[in-house]
């Protein structure tokens, strides 16, 4: 007692994770001999190329192993902004890009250089968990924009000009998403850009989920549209999802100068750069990665269309195509259960791990993730079918 009254106020409001319980129940039964299918993965299954690794073993061979400067060696910024110009038709001059320790340390900071106490923070839901309790953390207001799945969970111009006030200071876009999977089009988001302009509203456009996305889809970087909605971005991204590197902890963000320069000063004075070796890592991996990429991507869309192939065939649960990431989020609403029910009661009785929606901002929905091999998948559809057959 005593001790949890010496945790501060900011730390004290933080929810829990709402996956962490499950998930370590998940651990549980499987380390007691349990077959658990696993569903819930935040991650590709595939290992780091060797070529990736490689990179890192010279550095250590080398002795690259010291302090670099805060904001990242400036061979990886450079690769970093050819890419921006490659993929993304988006000019950064490496001194508007901060490397961080992966792409959620790139929005907590550009959160802690933006956000003042009261400030509102748009974010869509559903959402990535973490959004929210980052803009908690920043003593900022979050300020929800529910989405529909009749519009593929994207929020519309009418919804944004609604919800806009006179405090709000900046929007969390996600495209790709997790966990609905939606993309953005060029079009959609040209008409958030012109209201975000009008009203001076600031985009943290969070784009991790850029190199998994499917079918005709296209991958658009809101900043691109034009120099007035530029300077109001910050774009993020990581190495982690496009080359399977969630562990080396790498993430960037490039943006207008006084911001990054903030981010820069903030970094300075609290985790300094990024691992040596692991921007080693990411720099080989933006050098050589686009085919290992592009290998995971054909992959994943196999494993979508299996698993959508086997929810169409169950007729209670609802779900929207999702076009990119590796989730599918599902409508559950129809069991009559919370999303944490839906999720423990089908770990006991059936033995598949998936994510309860109420993190993510729905409570009548799940999470699956199909970052799992198609034997897995198979296995895990065919437990949930006749799991919710006898419900
Ligand atoms: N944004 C989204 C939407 C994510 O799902 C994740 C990872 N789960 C991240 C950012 C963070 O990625 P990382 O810190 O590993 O680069």
């Amino acid at each position: 007692m005593v001790t949890e009254l010496r945790i501060a106020r900011r730390v004290q409001k933080l929810n829990p994770s709402s996956t962490l319980a499950i998930t370590a129940k998940a651990k549980k039964l499987k380390s007691e001999g349990r077959d658990i299918v696993n569903l819930a993965a935040g991650e590709p299954d595939f290992d780091t190329p060797d070529f990736i690794k490689d990179a890192a073993i010279e550095a250590i061979k080398s002795g690259f192993t010291k302090y670099t400067s805060t904001t990242g060696i400036l061979e990886l910024k450079k690769i970093i902004a050819e890419k921006f110009r490659k993929d993304n038709s988006l000019n950064y001059d490496p001194s508007q890009i901060v490397v961080s320790c992966g792409a959620k340390h790139s929005i907590f900071n550009t959160l802690l250089v933006l956000v003042d106490r009261g400030d509102e923070v748009l974010i869509p839901s559903p959402y990535w968990v973490s959004y929210p309790e980052m803009v908690n953390l920043c003593e900022g207001k979050t300020h929800f924009i529910k989405t529909q799945p009749e519009n593929n969970f994207k929020i519309t111009v009418k919804d944004l000009e609604r919800h806009i006030n006179s405090k709000t200071k900046l929007i969390i876009l996600n495209t790709p998403s997790n966990p609905v999977g939606c993309v953005y089009t060029e079009n959609e988001l040209r008409e958030i850009a012109r209201i975000c302009v009008a009203r001076n509203i600031l985009v943290i456009s969070d784009e991790v989920y850029e190199k998994l996305i499917y079918d005709d889809s296209k991958h658009v970087s809101i900043a691109c549209i034009g120099k007035d909605i530029y300077n109001l971005t910050i774009t993020v991204n990581g190495v982690s999802k496009s080359y399977s590197m969630t562990g080396w902890r790498i993430g960037y963000l490039a943006g207008p100068l006084h911001i990054v320069e903030a981010v820069s000063k903030l970094q300075d004075h609290s985790t300094s750069n990024p691992t040596s070796i692991s921007q080693k890592a990411a720099q080989r991996a933006l050098e050589a990665g686009s085919e290992f990429s592009k290998l995971m991507r054909n992959e994943f869309q196999k494993r979508r269309d299996y698993v959508l192939d086997r929810l169409s065939k169950m007729k209670k649960i609802g779900f929207v195509k999702p076009q990119g990431a590796f989730y599918i989020f599902c409508d559950i609403s129809q069991f009559g259960m919370d999303s944490f029910s839906f999720v423990n009661r089908l770990l006991e009785e059936a033995s598949v791990s998936t994510i309860p929606g109420l993190g993510f901002g729905r409570d009548d929905y799940v999470r699956i993730s199909f970052a799992t091999s198609l034997e897995e998948l198979e296995k895990g559809m065919s437990r949930l079918e006749e799991w919710m057959n006898k419900i």
